[in-house]
């Protein structure tokens, strides 16, 4: 039983002062595996000066001395990146191939932000004018439970490649995971208070935050409701804000598409994560001239899927974060019947042999109408539907037909045709005849999915400013 009680603020761990415990119990059995003290407001009030004292010096760095910074990091996270690992799968459910590629990725995205910074142009020339692209100042960097070591990494990854010192606030529910980073993190030895990470509830910690005047940009990842929170609380210091949020993302396949490969790769985006993941394919459109062969593929497959241990290589479902998200998912699975959609595997209830952990049976509908709640809604876990459609511009209408729009996928064996299907999709990023994404690419959603990107070089400029210094 670990039991953490410290925050990360100006280059030390400290006691924290808030004295709120939470318990974690590890998801696939239902165990107390540690507890952790929350921070408070004046936990988070601490490390904003602590970031604000740092941002004086930080502000004024070169590019290469960042980029040795960036470095530090990437070599201090990958060595702990067994222990990423562990602490993914332990702390919620995530199964070990995911939650290794998670573990990598987390000391990648420093590589990436030096490679992005280096052969970036701070300083140009407009008309007659120079522009300087200045750290906007102080970042709030606030992550979601999901993926949180790689989420933690990749925005301190941006902020400080830009030179903005950072008040980092992952999920209550990822404590574990934090404090494997954080320790990595000070491993790296760069400045006190460059980067300062705490826990605590959102609408305490969360929102000393958003509304500090000392913090000038928010980075935020998690659910559209919190984040219309942020934006709102966010606006009256006229805080800079990027929102990565909710998602509902649709897997076209085209009539061409080669279904031994296709059906695989769009049930293993839906399934992503055990469905907990904001780019999960959870809509499948396909033509409704092919919709039997494809259920009777799609049942073969997820009848066999192995839901289990996280920990056994063969797993592909695990279980979800916690009772909560479990009871979450049932009701979207009940919801389904009762709104008439067609139940072809799955269903409510633990899978047979599992009675203990939060474990969903990976469940499909077809028939499902567009305006059904578990058409509509992220249901954050192993639940599929299956729509079928008339011809490419129904594919489109339906789906486009959704508040969210964060990423889409193509499947197809003709790229002209799967190019232009995706020019017409309402979606941030369209994979096509892939599911594994670009991470020197922009990142983000359009409608409801978010504001601005993240990655690359559009995730260095979130966190810049241009100035102009124009002369006579
Ligand atoms: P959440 O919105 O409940 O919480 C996310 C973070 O916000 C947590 O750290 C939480 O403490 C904090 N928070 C909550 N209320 C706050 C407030 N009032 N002010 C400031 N901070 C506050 O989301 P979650 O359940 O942790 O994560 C799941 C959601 O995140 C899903 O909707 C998923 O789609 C989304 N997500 C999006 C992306 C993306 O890149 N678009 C990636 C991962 C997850």
């Amino acid at each position: 039983m670990w039991n953490f009680k410290q925050a990360y603020i100006n280059g030390s761990f400290v006691p924290v002062l808030g004295n709120e415990v939470v318990e974690i119990l590890n998801p696939a059995t239902e165990q107390p595996i540690g507890t952790v003290t929350l921070g408070n407001r004046d936990d988070a009030r601490r490390a904003i000066a602590a970031a604000q004292h740092a941002q004086q010096t930080l502000g004024r760095t070169t590019k290469t001395e960042r980029i040795d910074m960036l470095k530090r990091l990437q070599a201090a996270v990958l060595v702990r990146s067994e222990a990423i690992r562990d602490a993914t799968i332990d702390e919620y459910g995530g199964p070990i191939a995911r939650a290794q590629w998670v573990s990598q990725y987390a000391s990648q995205c420093f590589a990436n932000a030096a490679q992005t910074l280096e052969t970036y142009d701070l300083t140009r020339r407009a008309g007659e004018a120079t522009i300087i692209m200045e750290p906007v100042g102080v970042a709030g960097l606030i992550a979601p439970w999901n993926s949180a070591a790689g989420t933690i990494c990749s925005k301190l990854a941006s902020a400080l490649a830009a030179g903005c010192a950072s008040v980092i606030k992952p999920s209550e529910l990822s404590p574990l995971q934090t404090q494997v980073v954080a320790e990595a993190l000070h491993d790296a030895g760069l400045p006190a208070g460059v980067f300062n990470i705490l826990l605590g509830r959102g609408a305490d910690v969360g929102d000393e935050i958003s509304t500090s005047p000392g913090i000038a940009k928010i980075s935020f990842t998690g659910s559209t409701a919190t984040g219309k929170l942020i934006a709102r609380a966010g606006v009256e210091t006229m805080k800079r804000v990027s929102l990565a949020l909710t998602g509902k993302s649709a897997s076209i396949v085209l009539d061409d598409a080669d279904l031994n490969t296709t059906i695989p790769l769009a049930l293993s985006s839906a399934f992503m994560n055990n469905g907990q993941a904001c780019i999960a394919g959870t809509r499948l459109l396909v033509p409704r001239s092919r919709l039997d062969q494809v259920i009777e593929h799609v049942k073969n497959i997820v009848t066999t899927m192995r839901v289990g241990d996280p920990r056994d290589p063969l797993t592909v479902v695990g279980p979800l974060v916690n009772r909560a998200q479990y009871d979450r998912v049932q009701h979207f699975i009940r919801r389904g019947h009762e709104q008439g959609a067609t139940l072809i595997v799955g269903g409510e209830g633990r899978p047979a042999g599992l009675e203990k952990g939060y474990f969903v049976k990976p469940t499909v509908f077809s028939d499902v109408g567009n305006d059904m709640e578990i058409a509509r809604e992220e249901i954050f876990g192993p639940v599929l539907s299956i729509f079928a459609y008339d011809n490419e511009d129904d594919a489109v209408r339906i789906a486009n037909d959704s508040i969210y729009g964060l990423q889409a996928y193509v499947f197809s064996s003709r790229p002209e045709r799967a190019a232009r299907l995706a020019s017409e999709l309402e979606a941030g990023t369209v994979l096509i005849n892939r599911i594994s994404p670009e991470l020197l690419a922009p990142f983000g959603g359009v409608k409801q999915s978010g504001i601005g990107r993240e990655f690359g070089v559009f995730g260095l400029e979130a966190f810049l400013e241009a100035k102009c210094i124009a002369s006579a």
